[in-house]
């Protein structure tokens, strides 16, 4: 039998459940095909340099595959209600009698799978979905009473608890198959080019060399990262002006590596432990189970792919809806040095340090009082590491309404945040040139504290008062309970 593999977000030949498994079970080989989705994606808000990062990863694929004489088919289903019959289209082409793919676990995704699974098998295909973006398949690791963890720790405990048990498998690589002939002709089966734009997603303009496709990249960063950087990571991940943490969020979101791979590396920088150990290791364990989470959580409570809060009482808020103050967040001009610097850093890399996307998302939703959705939105559509999962967890962590999120009382305060996280302004020195003459801890407020430069400054005053903002935000907070 031959079988397709659909590639979706798994861009790697390494430790792939899907193309593993396809390839022991296939005696005529195995066809890959991935689906280029634009007008669907371009719904879900994906960012440019996010596409770009996938073309570049998919031709690297592409060429992995080709050294294993796996050719990759590209075709297009604009919405993801094409993909049935692009994929039985293929998979007749090809002589292919199964289907092979990895889950994917948005609800719109969800629904795609469904559908395409019983088109195809109606069509008398075998068709097989298999874990490999997570660590463990969403719905295997509920709470006692059979729930899904909608609190970190826990859920984090009951993990480590089950992969100590289970160990952490990778996918056996596949072997160098015979080149594929085509069933009518007997021609050699070749892979497709790649488009290098896709209609509706403008070039990005961001350095394709921050993010260098595939997954000789990544391994690269993940050596790079556990061999200098892991030790330190505990004291330095919150010091956005240090390069302190892995960078690899694109590459797991694109599938470009797997969790696994990561896991299995840290844990052995770890002593072999999962949890206690050093910190630093520790540390990063600990964030690839947020990953993990987060991505549980799109499945046991779906509505948080549709929008909606899921601490429900807080759909109730009436957020501001100041539009000149969400330019001027989204535009990187809101008088606070280290969240107009975090902003521009977004749009000039494609990426942002987590305490940054913390401090930024929290201004947007307390000091703003702008609502989440629109912040989660905008960071969709400029993150090359944009994932729903994580991307909606961490904005709802900072607007109160999700999971485990931060207490409404607890509001950042940016100038504090900025005086603690980046001490010596190096960051906001770097993003924002109009303050690069700034001297000393002025850069923090540099309207407040350096008024004789201040005149000559090309900078504005803070568009919000901190302590009004905190005060209004608490009440609102207070007023749904
Ligand atoms: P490292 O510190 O090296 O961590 C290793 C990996 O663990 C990351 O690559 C990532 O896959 C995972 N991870 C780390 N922190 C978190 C976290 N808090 N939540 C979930 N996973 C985590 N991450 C995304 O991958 N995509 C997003 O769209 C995204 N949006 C976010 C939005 C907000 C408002 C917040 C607060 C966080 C968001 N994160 C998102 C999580 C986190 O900021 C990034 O994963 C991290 O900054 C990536 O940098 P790194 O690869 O160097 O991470």
């Amino acid at each position: 039998m031959r079988s397709l593999v659909w590639f979706r977000r798994d861009l790697r030949v390494d430790d792939n459940t899907a193309l593993s498994a396809a390839a022991r079970n296939s005696d005529e080989g195995v066809v890959g095909v991935f689906l280029l989705s634009p007008a669907q994606w371009l719904e879900h808000d994906d960012a440019p340099c996010k596409i770009e990062f996938w073309l570049r990863s998919l031709e690297a694929l592409r060429d992995d595959l080709n050294e294993l004489n796996i050719p990759l088919l590209i075709r297009t289903a604009g919405r993801f209600d094409e993909a049935p019959e692009a994929l039985l289209s293929v998979a007749r082409e090809t002589g292919c009698r199964a289907l092979h793919f990895n889950r994917e676990y948005e609800v719109n995704e969800r629904r795609r799978d469904a559908t395409c699974v019983e088109h195809l098998e109606a069509a008398g295909l075998s068709v097989q979905g298999f874990t490999d973006h997570v660590l463990l398949e969403p719905g295997e690791v509920l709470t006692q009473a059979g729930d899904f963890y909608s609190v970190f720790t826990p859920f984090q405990r009951r993990c480590a608890g089950l992969l100590r048990e289970r160990g952490i498998e990778e996918a056996a690589r596949p072997s160098r198959q015979d080149p594929i002939r085509l069933p009518e002709s007997g021609a050699v089966l070749k892979s497709d080019t790649l488009p290098s734009v896709l209609e509706g997603f403008p070039r990005s303009g961001i350095d394709p060399g921050l993010w260098a496709g595939g997954e000789e990249e990544a391994h690269r960063r993940l050596e790079r990262f556990l061999s200098q950087k892991v030790a330190g990571y505990e004291d330095g991940r919150d010091l956005p002006a240090r390069d302190a943490t892995s960078r690899l969020s694109p590459y797991l979101a694109a599938g470009v590596i797997s969790p696994r791979r990561c896991l299995r590396a840290a844990v052995k920088a770890n002593g072999g432990r999962l949890e206690g150990g050093h910190p630093g290791p520790e540390q990063w364990i600990s964030e690839l189970l947020w990953r993990e989470f987060y991505q549980h959580i799109l499945v046991g409570h779906p509505r948080v792919s549709m929008h909606r809060a899921f601490r429900e009482e807080t759909e109730a808020i009436e957020w501001n809806d100041d539009d000149e103050q969400f330019a001027a967040w989204c535009e990187g001009r809101t008088g606070y040095p280290l969240v107009d610097a975090a902003m521009r850093s977004l749009r000039t890399t494609g990426w942002m340090h987590n305490r940054l996307r913390m401090v930024t998302a929290m201004f947007l939703t307390k000091d703003l009082f702008l609502d989440w959705r629109r912040g989660e939105q905008h960071f969709m559509r400029h993150l090359v590491d944009g994932d729903l999962g994580s991307n909606n967890g961490g904005w709802q962590w900072a607007a109160s309404t999700g999971t485990d999120a931060a207490p409404y009382f607890r509001i950042f305060n940016p100038v504090s945040q900025s005086r603690r996280y980046d001490p010596e302004g190096r960051f906001i020195r770097e993003h924002l040139p109009e303050l690069r003459e700034v001297e000393g801890s002025a850069v923090h407020e540099p309207i407040a504290k350096a008024p004789l430069l201040a005149g000559g400054l090309d900078y504005p005053s803070p568009i919000v008062d901190h302590g009004k903002a905190r005060e209004r935000a608490i009440e609102a907070f207070k007023a749904i309970r």
